[in-house]
């Protein structure tokens, strides 16, 4: 059975590494690849994809998955053998049904799809990739298809994203969230919103670059095992334990963007760098679910990074590093202009208290879509109406409504928005364990110290991989299921100090 498990274990090893090799040509396209390697790009990771998608489904690894049935019965479930297998099973079990045929096609389609939309956003052109997005419908209902006995349509799309997570499950926390979020977000945005013209003043790149990495590695960092880059678009990509980067971007007019882009990326790469060793090259090797995931950057960006503890520290170092921009500026009134709450349009920038409303507004459309209420013309409307609803203002072009983000215009409909806001959820409770385990974790973020932190994450969460669903990491490190309590518990705290809540 050894020998069966560690041929099983080479064959996957195989797939990492091409799946790796087609991430180092993404992370250089995004880098430093110069504009005219694009069409041959594409060609090369397409094949790159193709390929580890052929290795992974090969009737072989069904075979040995089959042989080794009875040898992960006599495992415990929680050694790494057992789980190794039994997310092989889960993933094999998934591919094999999505046909290499359908695959290619939809690859094809979204790319066309994409390149319309870079040229139909600022167009402010929804006509123009209307008829793609229908075809993508059509798409995402199929692949939906091939998973029949599904009790939403939307289940096997949020499926190889947030695992253990169904529709219901999603809209009914969001639903929660929903009753206690929209009073708070009123409440604050009813107030006069807080000054942050200090963070647009001139602020010279290499600075904010270097700062930025001071505070990534004192988070835990390891430079060892990372870097940093500039991109258009800021994300963490992963191509052995032992190389974990990052990328962000700056605006030289405003303080905030390299800063917490930076903060947030690591917040991902921490979860992947404190992966047990062991799983390396293997499926156990990354983070266990987009939700859990974004925790991590969420947890590091906002409630460690934009907490008045964190500043109490940094902020003199801040100071210092741009004295002419930030001499006349206390703490205070950078803290609150950090935190600044608005209503505004873009997802993406949105601040901790609305965020989660541009979420459970993608979420909800994509249901409906799925389900057949919603027809793709009427989104345009359909978004300003509820946008209006929501906050109170209207889109004045679809350039920054409906064609704002790429997911539905690079991928399926259907699974793509809810980790962002599972994320905000599961910091806080990740955290709320963590103080209660150890309470001083507070004063060591004033005294710029994050070990004790860093640790728990790492022994409750990060170590493990993808060893437990997201629904077993929760229950493990914090002995609850999933809750919002601690989420809403830590905006009334945080917003209730900067602006009055009731
Ligand atoms: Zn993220």
């Amino acid at each position: 059975m050894q020998a069966k498990f560690q041929e099983l274990k080479n064959r996957l090893i195989e797939v990492n590494d091409i799946n790796a090799a087609a991430g180092v040509l993404h992370w250089d396209q995004s880098t430093y690849m110069p504009p005219g390697g694009a069409k041959a790009r594409a060609r090369q990771t397409a094949t790159l994809s193709r390929l580890a998608h052929e290795k992974f489904t090969d009737v072989a690894i069904g075979n040995l998955l089959d042989t080794l049935t009875p040898y992960e019965k006599s495992l415990d479930y929680e050694s790494d053998e057992a789980s190794l297998i039994r997310l092989t099973r889960r993933k094999y079990e998934r591919a094999i049904k999505i046909p290499a045929k359908f695959m290619a096609e939809v690859a094809t389609h979204t790319s066309e799809s994409y390149q319309v939309w870079t040229k139909a956003r600022p167009a402010n052109d929804f006509e123009r990739v209307r008829p793609y997005l229908e075809k993508t419908l059509e798409y995402s209902r199929k692949c939906a298809n091939f998973f029949p006995g599904y009790d939403h349509i939307a289940d096997p799309l949020i499926e190889p994203r947030d695992f253990g997570m169904k529709a219901a499950d999603v809209s009914r926390v969001f639903s929660e969230l929903r009753k206690e979020l929209v009073p708070i977000a009123s409440a604050i945005t009813s107030q006069p919103p807080a000054d942050d013209s200090c963070l647009h003043k001139h602020y010279p790149e290499t600075q904010q670059l270097d700062f930025g990495m001071v505070v990534a590695k004192k988070f835990g960092y390891d430079l060892n095992r990372g870097r940093q880059d500039k991109t258009h678009h800021p994300f963490m990509t992963k191509f052995s334990l032992g190389d974990v980067r990052i990328t962000t971007r700056s605006k030289e007019d405003s303080l905030g963007e390299a800063l917490f882009c930076t903060m947030h990326e690591t917040g991902h790469a921490l979860y992947e760098q404190g992966i047990n060793m062991d799983f390396e090259g293997t499926p156990l090797a990354r983070g266990t679910s987009a939700g859990v995931h974004e925790s991590q950057s969420r947890l590091w960006e906002n409630i460690v990074g934009r907490s008045k503890g964190f500043w109490n520290c940094f902020y003199p170092q801040l100071q210092k590093t741009f004295s002419e921009q930030l001499l006349p500026v206390s703490a205070d009134e950078f803290h609150r202009a950090i935190n600044k709450v608005e209503r505004s349009l873009i997802r993406t920038e949105a601040d901790e208290v609305t965020y989660n409303l541009h979420v459970m507004l993608r979420f909800d459309f994509e249901l409906a879509l799925l389900e057949g209420e919603m027809e793709i013309r009427d989104l345009p409307s359909a978004w300003r109406e509820r946008f209006e609803a929501d906050f109170g203002i209207v889109p004045p072009d679809d350039k920054d409504g409906v064609l704002q983000d790429v997911h539905w215009y690079f991928g399926l409909i259907g699974g793509s928005f809810q980790g962002y806001t599972l994320g905000n959820i599961l910091a806080a409770q990740f955290y709320t364990s963590a103080l209660e385990s150890h309470p001083e974790i507070p004063n060591d973020i004033e005294k710029g110290e994050f070990q004790t932190l860093h640790n728990w994450l790492r022994n409750n969460i990060y170590r493990h991989g993808s060893k437990f669903t997201a629904p077993e990491i929760i229950k493990r490190a914090t002995g609850k299921p999933m809750s919002i309590k601690p989420y809403i518990n830590y905006l009334r705290t945080k917003y209730g100090e900067l602006y009055s809540l009731n």
